[in-house]
C-alpha cells in the first residue's frame, strides 16, 4: 500500500530522511501537501514565500514522475484520513517539527493514526542534533549559547542523504487543489511584484547559493557578515526555514569549506548551532515563542499600544534615525533584513521607544519571507533583554556609531533611503511601491527628523531598567 509523505516545511528531495524511507520501501510513494490552519496562520509574506516553495517542489516532483498532491482544509488529520481512504494509503511519514502548535498537532495526529492501524512515523530532517539531545552536565538544558556550543561542535551530523532516484508512483492519484486557487500571495498587498525578484526559491538555487557562498564569501565573512551593505552572508534563512536545503547540507559545506583553510567557515557552523540553539531553547521552554521568557519582565513598563505614532514610525522606516529606516525599508522591499539591521531595530523599538518585543516580533513575523519561530522569538528576546542568554537591557546599541562601524561609506544607507538625495537608488524608490498607499510617503518627501533623540532615548529606558521593581 501507498506511502504518504506529509510535507510541511521540508520541501525538497535530496537528504529527506523521511522521503528516502519511503523511496526505499518500494512502495508507491504520495507527497501531499495539506493547508492546514497552522499554515493559514502564517503572516503574509512567509504564506507568499511558502506558495513560492510549494510551486517549485511541485514542478521538481513531476520532472521525477511524481505529483505534488496539494489540499486544504483545517485540519490536517481529516485530510490524511481522506486520503488514506482514496488511495489505501497504509503509512504516513514526515519530517519532525519543534514548535509548540506543530509538535502538539502531530503527537494528536500520530495517535489518531495509530489508532486507526496506520504506521505513522516521523524522521528528523530539520535540525542537526534533536534538542533533547544535547544536555548539560547537569542533565539540564543549556540557556546560554558558548557552552551549548562547546557541546555541540565537535559531534558527529549526519551525512546528507542524496535524492532517491526513483520514487514509486500511485496506480492512482488522489485528488488535488490547484496551488493557484489557494492564493498563497492574497495578503501581500505590499507588491509582490517588488519582493518576489529578491526571493530566491527552491532546492536547486539553494545548493547553487551555498556553493556560491563557500566558494566567494565564506573567506571573509568573519567581516562580512556584519556588513549590511555588502552581499557577505549566506542567504541560506529562507531556504533553511521551508526546508529546501538542511543544515546538515550546509553544515558539511562548511565542514569542508574549514578543510580548505576558508577562514569564515567555522563562524559560519557557528551561526548554523544558533539556529539549534533557537530550536533547543523553544522546545525546552516554549514560551519563549510568545511570552517573557525571564517572567520578571512582564512588570517592566513596556509601551504596548500598536497604535502609537512612533511605533507606525518605525514600521515605516521613518524614525529620522537611518540605520533604522534603512533596515526597515530592506525589510520591506526584500522581505529579509540584514542581521545587524535585526538587531539594530530591535534594540531602537524595544530601548529607544521602550515598545515591548512582542510588536516587532508580530511585525517581522508578518513581513519576512524566511520567518522562523524560533530564531524570531530568539532574536526579538535577546534584543529586549528579556531572553535566556540575552544582550543585557543596560546595553543599548547607538544606531549612530553602529553604522559608523559597519557601513562607512554609507552604502547601504544610500541603497535604501530616497528622500535627500537626487538620485535615489532603484530599491531605494522600489520601497515606495511597496508600500501601502495610506502611508502617504514620497520620494520627494524631506527626510525626517528623527522621532526620537537618540541619547535622551538611552537615558529614558535606561531609567526605567534602573527603577524597575525586579
Ligand atoms: P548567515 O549569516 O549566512 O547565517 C547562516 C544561518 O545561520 C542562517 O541562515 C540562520 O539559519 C543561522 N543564523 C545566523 N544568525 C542567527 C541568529 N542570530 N539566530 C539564529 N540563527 C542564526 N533568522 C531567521 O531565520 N528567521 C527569523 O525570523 C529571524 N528573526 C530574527 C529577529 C531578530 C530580532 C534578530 C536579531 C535575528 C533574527 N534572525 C532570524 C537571525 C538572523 O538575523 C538571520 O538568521 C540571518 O540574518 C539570516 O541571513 P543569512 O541566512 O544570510 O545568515
Amino acid at each position: 500500500s501507498p506511502i504518504i509523505i506529509w510535507l510541511r516545511r521540508d520541501l525538497r528531495l535530496s537528504d529527506h530522511p523521511a522521503l528516502t524511507a519511503a523511496c526505499q520501501s518500494g512502495r508507491p510513494v504520495i507527497p501531499l501537501f495539506i493547508h492546514d490552519e497552522q499554515s493559514e496562520a502564517l503572516g503574509a509574506a512567509p504564506k507568499f514565500r511558502l506558495g513560492l516553495a510549494l510551486e517549485c517542489l511541485s514542478e521538481t516532483l513531476e520532472d521525477k514522475g511524481s505529483r505534488l498532491i496539494l489540499r486544504r482544509e483545517g485540519d490536517a488529520l481529516k485530510v490524511l484520513r481522506d486520503v488514506i481512504e482514496e488511495t489505501g494509503a497504509g503509512a504516513v511519514y514526515w519530517s519532525r517539527l519543534y514548535d509548540p502548535a506543530a509538535k502538539d498537532r502531530d503527537s494528536r495526529i500520530k495517535e489518531a493514526l495509530k489508532d486507526d492501524g496506520i504506521d505513522a512515523c516521523s524522521y528528523s530532517g530539520h535540525l542537526m542534533f534533536g534538542p533533547w539531545t544535547v544536555e548539560t552536565k547537569t542533565g539540564g538544558y543549556y540557556k546560554v549559547f558558548t557552552p551549548y556550543w562547546k557541546s555541540v561542535r565537535g559531534r558527529d551530523v549526519a551525512e546528507p542523504l542524496s535524492t532517491p532516484s526513483n520514487i514509486s508512483t500511485p496506480k492512482s492519484w488522489p485528488k488535488s487543489d490547484s496551488l493557484d486557487d489557494w492564493a498563497m500571495d492574497a495578503e501581500m498587498q505590499r507588491g509582490r511584484d517588488v519582493v518576489r525578484p529578491f526571493a530566491r526559491v527552491g532546492a536547486a538555487a539553494a545548493q547553487s547559493r551555498l556553493g556560491a557562498f563557500m566558494a566567494n564569501i565564506v573567506e571573509d565573512y568573519d567581516d562580512s557578515r556584519d556588513r549590511p551593505g555588502e552581499d557577505g552572508t549566506s542567504a541560506m534563512s529562507e531556504h533553511l526555514t521551508y526546508g529546501e536545503i538542511t543544515p546538515m547540507q550546509c553544515w558539511h559545506a562548511g565542514q569542508r569549506a574549514m578543510q580548505e583553510g576558508k577562514r569564515g567557515a567555522e563562524t559560519f557552523l557557528k551561526e548554523l548551532a544558533w539556529r539549534e540553539f533557537a530550536y533547543h531553547l523553544m522546545h525546552h521552554s516554549p514560551r519563549i515563542v510568545d511570552k517573557n521568557w525571564r517572567e520578571e519582565w512582564d512588570a517592566f513598563p513596556w509601551n504596548e499600544d500598536e497604535r502609537r505614532a512612533e511605533v507606525l514610525a518605525w514600521k515605516q522606516g521613518r524614525t529620522g534615525v537611518p540605520f533604522v529606516d534603512a533596515a526597515m525599508r530592506e525589510l520591506q522591499v526584500t522581505g529579509r533584513m540584514h542581521n545587524r539591521g535585526r538587531m539594530i531595530v530591535a534594540s531602537y523599538l524595544t530601548k529607544h521607544l521602550m515598545c515591548h518585543w512582542r510588536i516587532g516580533q508580530k511585525w517581522f513575523e508578518e513581513h519576512l519571507i524566511d520567518w522562523d519561530p524560533a530564531n524570531n522569538a530568539m532574536g526579538w528576546q535577546w534584543a529586549a533583554g528579556s531572553g535566556p542568554d540575552a544582550s543585557p537591557f543596560f546595553r543599548v546599541f547607538n544606531p549612530e556609531t553602529q553604522l559608523d562601524r559597519f557601513d562607512k561609506d554609507g552604502d547601504y544607507t544610500r541603497r535604501w533611503i530616497a528622500e535627500g538625495r537626487t538620485n535615489p537608488s532603484e530599491d531605494a524608490l522600489a520601497y515606495f511601491e511597496a508600500i501601502p498607499q495610506s502611508w502617504k510617503m514620497s520620494p520627494d518627501d524631506d527626510y525626517p527628523d528623527p522621532i526620537v533623540d537618540l541619547s535622551e532615548g538611552r537615558e529614558r529606558a535606561l531609567d526605567a531598567y534602573r527603577n524597575r521593581e525586579f
